[in-house]
């Protein structure tokens, strides 16, 4: 809702909000005007101090004079509208108009902040970063600790001290403010909200996951300046972001992607517990001081003159005794047992709670156990709030007003409750992704009138969406691959998933849009060689970042735009003649130091990040650093197609084909590309050299891909290229040498260290039988490093590493890696989900049959699925007209019970024709669950019993 109000207008609430609040800090020190309101005979006045009144604090009357306003109001009214903002509003509402947040911004406008020094170690050039809170420093990491403590001290204060005393209060909030600007000078973004805040605790338990009436981030029509987020309003009058990436994930840009990526952590627990037990203990103890409740319900504490001088009085009234405990140590005493006992018994209540759900077969969620007990705790600690908070003001309405407004509260609280309550991560992931895929189809501006009866798709809910996917006519395989492969690309892009956690985070999207696992590996190849660095294992990727460089890429670009329009002097054309190829990039940084310096402080550039994008503009630069990226993913992916000079067990060799093929596939891809960005350059060095290692490295696919009739690359690249090419060609004339076992096994340990897990299962069993300890120690790593991506890898991994045996007593579940590895050649089953062929492998039989022996016939028919996995077999089937047709069944080859009706005679005898031949038969119940369960795997039996029927 507020996300829909402009900056420029926001700016204005905020600027006015600042006076305000300035003119009450003002008020605090010199205020001769509110205490005419609160006056005994100022009869007019509902706030005037009626002297008969009698409030009793620890047994004596307190003596009420005329008081000014300011610390009544700050505290009865404007703390309580906060949180009744965030509960209702959410988050988002109150960052944009907070003044302190406003004022923390006052380095960045006046473009004073701090920098870090930089000197580049090689060419000595030095540079200034912004400075921002390191992600891994001890404030990134306990800054909720950090700004709970701030709380509690603050509440001290607050019943010690800054309750009533007007001058102290005023000097406090002064030096809040001091401190914000001060943080905002020291770290770049909003890092006193963020990581310094007293506030930001009550902001998070109030706020998230939603407020009733919050924008979402993540869902909707994913804009890129979301709910709070920093932005400034760009020279033609637009809204941009500012985001420098403070934070990560950033309750400004989605709250909700905050709270549940840190909903199990312990800090967590701590404030949401922790925060229940501190405002019960800031309210009580006004009864604990006074001995009543009328002392807090009638405001007398944000006025009460000489409060400071309580400090060492007794601190607790019980039952009409004083218990000779100074005020200034029974305070923090109350508030710190108080919270301290309101945690213990929140991890009770959360320990019985996980106690009571398994005694009832409920399984739920760590993430949504704790998710329930938080959104209990919200709503106990706002109705708890409001049953004191602002009590002094709303007495003063009339009955039904006060009934009204009581009532609200508790609607108000009710309804967030039960919006609340049914949220889950698994939704948020869920909607977030479809929120993708809403994108990806709007891109392919398919026909959906048809099918949506006027509703767009931003009306449509995730289920709707994968539904509508599933029915579109023109949504073909080639653009559900498409619109795949923007979500990939995004998702690893905002942090959502890397290139391992990938095939796990979008199985439920590949489910319903029915693309294979194989599948996914090929598009995540082929992002991998659009843009490498976005693979980059090493490189942090999150929304904030992501973000924070599309803003500086824009800020460019529109730099270049205008002057383009306008043909302007400075920055800018310079720019367009690099995009135009009139002048190096070098000659412009040279040239602009000032005017480049000013936009990499604005969004906090690194060098790395600074060159990069640059690069961008200069075409030529960014193809050579693409180019020298894909050649060192071509070095590294090489796999010797050469015989091995040890003879090995089938198995091993099966595998190792396997990966021939996986690596070849991929090596397509690569060198594909480096033949189109070959292609696009002129007769240059840098091109000669790009042609002149991709010769050298005696690719065997080259020479074949060189000649394919469809890409004609023989005409598309200039000759001399296609000579430096060709010299792999010429080498790869030469006589094969036979290949040692330790250099496949320093192959296989880059493989292994792909995500696909059908390349690390193949990689693991072959590194078994070539070298053991090398074996184990791989599979340590691999789990080490949480690149296994795939439940039955990882427990391979594990079995392997806590294997202490010789190589010659696998553990007992090598059978199913073994049967795995035959299937992994099968033509039909190429490309499945890993999960389908896992499952094939687990419940296939491997049997042995000898010579002339019978697999099925007519009395005997096939039943489920055969696989051939040694050895070779015949099918023999009689046509009507009485002639025999005679198929090889060879290893790697598949037949199913529906492919046999489709023979001519029903059911065609099929014999052993090689001695010791082995065959794995899937058991029809696992065949037909497969069927019945995945449509990939139905729709691909029947395809290939409608290619081969012989009837
Ligand atoms: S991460 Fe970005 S949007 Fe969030 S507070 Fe920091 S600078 Fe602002």
């Amino acid at each position: 809702m507020i996300n829909k109000i402009s900056e420029l207008r926001m700016h204005q609430v905020r600027f006015l909000l600042t006076c305000g609040w300035f003119l009450l800090i003002f008020s605090l020190f010199f205020d001769p005007i509110s205490s005419w309101f609160t006056e005994p005979n100022n009869t007019l006045s509902p706030l005037r101090v009626v002297p008969e009144i009698c409030v009793k604090v620890q047994g004596v009357c307190l003596k009420e004079d005329a008081y000014s306003l300011g610390a009544p109001i700050f505290w009865g009214a404007v703390i309580p509208i906060v949180v009744f903002m965030l509960l209702v509003f959410g988050h988002e509402s109150w960052r944009r108009i907070c003044p302190l947040s406003f004022l923390s911004q006052i380095p960045r406008a006046l473009g004073k902040q701090r920098q870090y020094k930089i000197t580049d170690k090689k060419t000595g050039k030095v540079r200034y970063e912004l400075a921002k809170v390191k992600k891994d420093s001890w404030l990134a990491r306990n800054h909720l600790y950090l700004q709970f403590g701030l709380l509690y001290l603050g509440l001290c204060l607050r019943i010690l001290i800054l309750n009533s005393d007007r001058l102290i209060l005023g000097i406090f909030l002064l030096l809040t403010i001091s401190c914000a600007i001060a943080v905002g000078y020291l770290y770049g973004g909003k890092s006193w909200c963020q990581y310094f805040c007293p506030m930001s605790p009550v902001q998070k338990i109030f706020s998230e996951p939603r407020g009733v009436l919050n924008s979402q981030a993540h869902f909707g029509d994913r804009q890129t300046i979301t709910q709070s987020m920093c932005r400034t309003i760009g020279d033609e009058g637009k809204e941009q972001s500012a985001c420098v990436a403070c934070n990560s994930p950033c309750i400004d840009i989605d709250a909700e992607r905050s709270y549940w990526d840190g909903i199990t952590k312990v800090d967590r627990k701590f404030l949401y517990y922790g925060y229940l037990g501190l405002v019960a203990g800031f309210f009580i103890y006004s009864y604990l001081y006074a001995g009543n409740w009328d002392y807090y319900f009638s405001g007398n504490w944000a006025h009460q003159d000489g409060q400071i001088l309580t400090l060492f009085n007794p601190g607790f009234y019980i039952f009409g005794n004083s218990i000779p405990i100074p005020k200034i140590v029974a305070v923090p005493l109350t508030l710190a047992g108080f919270t301290y006992g309101s945690y213990l018994l929140g991890m009770k209540l959360e320990k019985m709670y996980k106690a009571h759900l398994l005694r009832k077969g409920r399984f739920i969620s760590q993430e949504q156990i704790q998710h329930q007990i938080f959104t209990l705790c919200t709503f106990v600690a706002f109705n708890f709030f409001f049953i004191f908070a602002a009590r002094q003001f709303t007495a003063l309405l009339i009955e039904p007003l006060e009934y009204l407004y009581n009532i609200s509260l508790v609607i108000l609280s009710t309804l967030w409750l039960y919006r609340t309550w049914g949220r889950s991560q698994e939704l948020y992931l869920r909607e977030g992704l479809a929120s993708r895929l809403r994108k990806q189809l709007s891109l392919l501006k398919l026909n959906i009138s048809k099918f949506c009866e006027g509703r767009s798709l931003d009306d449509l809910n995730p289920d709707e969406l994968y539904v509508l996917a599933k029915i579109l006519p023109d949504f073909t395989r080639e653009k559900r691959l498409e619109a795949y492969k923007g979500v990939l690309r995004e998702s690893i892009e905002e942090g959502w998933a890397n290139s391992s956690s990938s095939l796990e985070v979008l199985q439920q999207m590949r489910i319903q849009l029915e693309i294979t696992d194989a599948e996914h590996a090929t598009v995540l190849a082929t992002l991998g060689v659009e843009n490498p660095d976005l693979l980059n294992p090493e490189k942090q990727r999150s929304r904030e970042n992501t973000l924070r460089l599309e803003s500086y890429r824009k800020a460019l670009g529109k730099i270049i735009s205008f002057h383009r329009r306008r043909s302007a002097r400075g920055l800018g054309s310079e720019l367009l003649e690099v995009v135009e190829g009139n002048k190096s990039l070098d000659e412009i940084i040279k040239s602009n130091p000032k005017a480049l310096k000013s936009l990499k402080r604005q969004y906090g550039i690194s060098w790395e990040e600074e060159e990069q994008i640059l690069a961008e503009f200069d075409r030529d630069a960014e193809q050579i650093r693409k180019a020298n990226i894909l050649l060192s993913q071509l070095q590294e992916i090489s796999f010797p197609p050469r015989p091995l000079s040890k003879s090995l067990r089938p198995e091993v060799l099966s595998a190792l084909k396997f990966l021939g093929l996986s690596v070849q596939q991929q090596q397509w891809i690569l060198i594909r590309s480096l033949l189109e960005i070959l292609e696009s350059f002129e007769l240059t060095s840098a091109a000669t050299n790009i042609a002149r290692s991709m010769g050298a490295m005696k690719i065997s696919l080259l020479p074949n891909l060189l000649k394919d009739p469809g890409d004609v690359w023989e005409q598309r690249l200039k000759p001399q290229i296609i000579s430096l090419l060709k010299h792999s060609e010429e080498n790869s004339g030469e006589a094969p040498e036979q290949v040692e076992p330790q250099e496949i096994v320093s192959h296989l340990e880059v493989l292994v260290q792909q995500s696909e897990p059908m390349m690390q299962i193949a990689c693991l069993y072959v590194l078994y039988y070539l070298d053991f300890q090398r074996c184990k120690a791989i599979a340590r790593q691999l789990l080490n490093s949480n690149q296994i991506a795939n439940a039955f890898v990882e427990e391979t991994a594990q079995k392997l590493t806590h294997w202490a045996t010789s190589p010659d007593s696998p553990p007992a579940t090598w059978k199913t890696v073994e049967k795995l590895v035959c299937l992994l050649n099968s033509e039909f089953l190429r490309g499945m989900k890993s999960e389908v062929l896992i499952e094939l492998a687990y419940h296939g039989r491997a049997k042995s049959y000898g010579p002339n022996e019978i697999i099925s016939d007519r009395e005997k028919p096939c039943q489920g699925l055969l696989c051939m996995w040694e050895g070779e077999a015949q099918i023999r089937s009689t046509l009507s007209s009485g002639e025999t047709i005679v198929e090889n069944f060879l290893p790697g080859k598949t037949l199913n019970e529906i492919e046999f009706m489709t023979y001519a005679d029903g059911n065609p005898m099929t014999v052993v024709s090689v001695k010791d031949s082995r065959i794995l038969e899937i058991p029809t119940d696992t065949f037909e669950s497969l069927l019945s369960g995945d449509n990939t795997f139905a729709r691909r039996v029947f395809s290939k019993n409608n290619s081969s029927s012989k009837l």
